[in-house]
């Protein structure tokens, strides 16, 4: 009665919507069926009719009939049961759901088997067999078909055989079995015009075209295709087949030819809906206007594929989605008609069940009530103390904001003061430098020391606090690169040794010889720990020694311990003093800042500094004796390998400064005193250099129009256009060489965002204030080198040792974790973002994008440190513009994308270290 129920509903909902030929006549019929049998035979020739059109009504007739025939005890006629199976198997696959395809056509062929129906098991056969061909299982798929081929045979079904004969052709030439899938083929053609079966010898030929094809006799493709063409009148056949004649034209590079064909198949496959066909259509005509060298087309059809392809995918997600939302619905259906199955008996029981569960309920209920009563005292207790402890977390909460509000203004504030302070830093040390050369009288010169030296002292505290605030907030990174200890600790003495004979000191250096000369750590960090012990150490001595050594302790091949000392014979430290003096701003003696000046910093950092190393400063002194300070470190000795990647030095012999001196440089810069020192330090330096100045961005971008420079030099703080918005500008709005010149920023407060900013407005390096004029001049020359001007040639080894491997991009990536993964993360999708966009430019031959691409590449290039890369990006940018189609473009390509792909690989290795 329920399912009869079920065919009414289904044929109201149908006649309403339906736009099925004839479907009218045959609910009427099935209305008025007289019984089961006849419902069941309707309901199949419904569900048949609907096939084409609505496959999910199709689905639901079908699914009817079959329930029906179960539950009239199968009495109907079984291979029509078979047969339905697999028309709802069929309905199933055309929309896309083929776990469900896949059961039908095993229930339909288990049905033929149980009931000896031999010709429908080889068509379901033929149907499973088509079904794993369309999955590449072409071993399954192959089983199948001869299986099918076998039943159909023996039940004398010769046109379905030679259909399945022709379907095996598929997964034979999968495997690789041309000549049986021929053999196969040939068979069908000649059975087929013997009858005069159209279809067949289309069917035939277009597949032995597809195998000819593959097996390299284009030309005998080419024919059989055009032999099928005028067989057929259907859309979808026309558009395969023009398709694969294009490609068999390509495959003879008859480009022509190709594109006649791609532009028939073209509105076909459209009218089909063939999106994927369409898609490698466009793709192939993109290809074969590029042969032609009509590159206009070439990409406007590249182009139109690629955006179809990225469609596809996301239409594809969509039918996977619905796919699932089908598998959903019709279980959920099945579930219905299962329970409209349930018969009274059943409904009885449990009726009665209920009845029982509802009695247990009711003696459950008076129990859960009394254990909610206790429960909800629990919760009374609990929810006071949470309450507590929400205040508490809540106070904590806030004061941690606070604390960090605090933090960030602290370092905010260090920032500005910093670049504050060290703007006129640069222009007092630099213009005491200059007068230091001037014609002074004694007095006047003893005038100019105190300036020189105090405003050196001042820059030492400067650094100080700001080194202080780095390793409070954990921002203190220790690099490790090779280097000489024994050159980093002579350095420390050459510069404190003025000081030291002007106080009659007898000052000595005394480096123990086994020290292994290149030893990996921190050079800079190591000589700052040692130039604050020794400069202590002179200070408070007034007569006698003060010594610095390094001592070799222990040694292996690999590895080595020193211990460094730092010893006087000074006015030494109480006992109870010793610990506190490395705590921030003490000092020994309360007189001691007014006897010896000093802030009280130097100690504390540099145990901070010690303790990141992994050591410990101990100390042996006695008051009125003398002093020493020593600790221990343990270093990998640096391999040849790993000197020669850092060991590389500015050589400022005649040609470098022939080279310098040949450049045009622009200094941007709106501190007058600060022009001053720049140009005529850099001009003591290198005489002939050529230096405009320009004080804002405006007046930069002007003069740069007029006179084109090789270098810019540029302040970021700066009036009307800061330094930031004048590079993009250059780098978005002016060409060639102007686009490319070399712009280092010339920075006070050098806080990291303002380098990434740098960075990202198209910079190419940054210098801090205040700077010496060689380190500068190493500067330029470094970046000069880059951008192809010195072409390094002996004596000009570029990079100065002072900066180790990949220190800017590392600078870049910032110190937190998470912030480095992600930087080093976006660098690298970005990067290969730019390789392939490359590639695909290089395929194309598209000029224009080409020279775009080599653009963004060459700065990531820059950051790697890349030179040979970055000259052969510009080179390869320079014949793109020219229009030059080199030959040479893919091999290039090749050695771009491995170097910079391995040495992206390797900073992040070197990042994980
Ligand atoms: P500063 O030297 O600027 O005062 P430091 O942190 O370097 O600050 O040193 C802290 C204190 O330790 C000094 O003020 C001094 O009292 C004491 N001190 C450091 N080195 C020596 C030394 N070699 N001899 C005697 N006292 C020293």
């Amino acid at each position: 009665m329920k399912k009869l129920l079920l065919i009414w509903l289904l044929i109201s909902s149908a006649t309403v919507f339906s736009q099925v030929p004839g479907i009218d006549s045959l609910l009427k019929e099935l209305k008025h069926a007289k019984n089961d049998s006849f419902r069941i035979h309707h309901l199949i020739t419904i569900s048949k009719a609907y096939r084409a059109y609505e496959p999910e009504k199709a689905i639901e007739y079908g699914k009817l009939a079959i329930a029906l025939n179960k539950s009239t005890g199968e009495r109907f006629d079984q291979e029509k049961i078979s047969n339905i199976n697999l028309t709802v198997g069929n309905a199933f696959f055309s929309l896309g759901n083929n776990d469900q395809a896949l059961s039908y056509y095993l229930l339909s062929l288990e049905i033929a088997r149980k009931n000896g129906k031999v010709r429908m098991e080889g068509v379901a056969s033929g149907a499973l067999a088509q079904y794993y061909s369309g999955q590449d299982m072409p071993e399954k798929s192959l089983e199948y078909y001869n299986a099918s081929v076998g039943f159909l045979k023996e039940s004398k079904d010769t046109f379905n055989q030679v259909m399945m004969m022709i379907g095996a052709a598929t997964p034979l030439k999968a495997l690789g079995n041309f000549r049986l899938a021929e053999s196969n083929l040939n068979f069908s053609i000649n059975y087929a015009e013997e009858k005069g079966e159209q279809y067949l010898i289309f069917v035939a030929k277009s597949h032995l075209a597809m195998i000819k094809g593959e097996q390299g006799n284009h030309t005998e493709a080419i024919r059989l295709l055009k032999e099928v063409i005028p067989i057929q009148k259907k859309v979808k056949d026309h558009a395969d087949n023009y398709w694969l004649l294009g490609r068999e034209y390509i495959a003879i590079k008859d480009y022509q030819k190709a594109i006649e064909a791609f532009e028939v198949a073209l509105p076909y496959a459209e009218e089909a809906g063939f999106l994927q066909i369409v898609a490698d259509i466009y793709d192939d005509l993109g290809l074969a206007y590029g042969e032609i060298k009509n590159f206009e087309k070439a990409y406007k059809y590249g182009q139109k594929g690629d955006l179809l392809k990225d469609s596809i995918y996301d239409l594809e997600r969509q039918d996977e989605m619905l796919a699932l939302q089908e598998k959903f619905d019709s279980e959920e259906k099945d579930r219905a008609i299962e329970s409209l199955n349930k018969d009274k008996k059943i409904q009885k029981e449990e009726a009665e069940r209920l009845l029982l569960i509802k009695n247990i309920l009711i003696a459950s209920s008076i129990a859960a009530i009394l254990f909610a009563l206790i429960l909800l005292n629990l919760y009374r207790i609990k929810r006071n103390s949470a309450k507590a402890l929400d205040e508490k977390n809540y106070l904590i909460e806030k004061e941690k904001e606070r604390a960090e509000k605090s933090e960030q203004f602290k370092s905010r504030f260090l920032a500005n003061m910093s670049h504050e302070i060290r703007t006129p830093m640069n222009a007092i040390i630099g213009m005491s430098d200059l007068m230091m050369d001037t014609r002074l009288d004694e007095i006047q010169r003893g005038y100019l020391n105190a300036v020189k030296t105090s405003s050196e002292n001042l820059l030492v505290i400067i650094n100080d606090i700001l080194d202080i605030s780095k390793l409070e907030s954990g921002k203190m990174k220790l690099e490790k690169i090779p280097f000489n200890p024994i050159q980093m600790a002579s350095s420390v003495f050459n510069t404190l040794q003025y000081k030291a004979e002007d106080k009659g000191l007898r000052f000595l250096f005394k480096p123990d010889t086994s020290i292994p000369p290149f030893v990996i750590g921190d050079s800079h960090r190591l000589a700052q720990i040692i130039m604050n012990l020794a400069g202590n150490a002179i200070k408070f001595t007034e007569k006698g020694i003060v010594e610095i050594g390094i001592k070799c302790i222990e040694k292996s091949e690999s590895s080595v311990m020193l211990n460094f000392f730092v010893s006087d014979t000074g006015i030494g430290i109480r006992a109870e003093k010793q610990k506190s003096i490395f705590e921030l701003f003490k000092q020994a003696e309360d007189e001691t800042a007014r006897k010896f000046g000093g802030t009280g910093l130097g100690l504390s950092i540099s145990k901070e500094i010690a303790s990141l190393m992994g050591t410990e400063i101990k100390i042996e002194s006695t008051l009125g004796k003398g002093s020493t300070f020593s600790f221990q470190l343990n270093f990998s000795i640096a391999n040849a390998q790993e000197v020669e990647s850092v060991n590389y030095e500015v050589a400022f012999n005649d040609e470098t400064i022939e080279t310098l001196s040949d450049l045009r440089i622009l200094l941007a810069e709106d501190n007058a005193y600060n022009q001053q020192v720049t140009v005529e330090s850099l001009k003591k330096l290198v005489r002939e250099i050529q230096i405009d100045i320009a004080s804002d961005g405006k007046e930069v971008l002007s003069m740069h129009d007029k006179n084109a420079y090789d270098i810019i030099l540029m302040d970021i703080r700066m009036p009307e256009m800061d330094g930031y918005e004048a590079s993009r500008h250059i780098r978005e709005n002016f060409t060639g060489d102007k686009r490319n010149c070399v712009i280092i920023a010339l920075t006070a407060s050098a806080t990291r965002e303002e380098i990434r900013e740098g960075y990202e407005s198209g910079m190419n390096d940054y210098i801090v204030k205040p700077f010496s004029p060689i380190s500068l001049l190493k500067r330029i020359a470094e970046n000069i080198s880059r951008a192809g001007h010195l072409d390094g040639k002996d004596g000009i080894k570029i990079r100065s040792a002072s900066r180790s491997r990949y220190s800017l991009i590392n600078e870049l990536a910032g110190d937190s974790s998470e912030e480095r993964e992600d930087f080093f993360r976006k660098f690298n999708k970005e990067l290969d973002t730019s390789l392939n966009q490359l590639r695909d430019a290089i395929k194309l031959k598209d000029f224009k994008q080409i020279s775009t691409v080599t653009h963004i590449l060459r700065p990531r290039a820059s950051l790697l440190e890349m030179d040979q890369i970055i000259e052969l990006l510009q080179q390869l940018e320079e014949c793109a513009k020219a229009g030059k189609n080199e030959d040479l473009y893919e091999q290039w390509f090749l050695r771009i994308n491995k170097e910079l792909g391995d040495a992206a690989e390797k900073v992040c290795v070197h990042e994980a270290q």
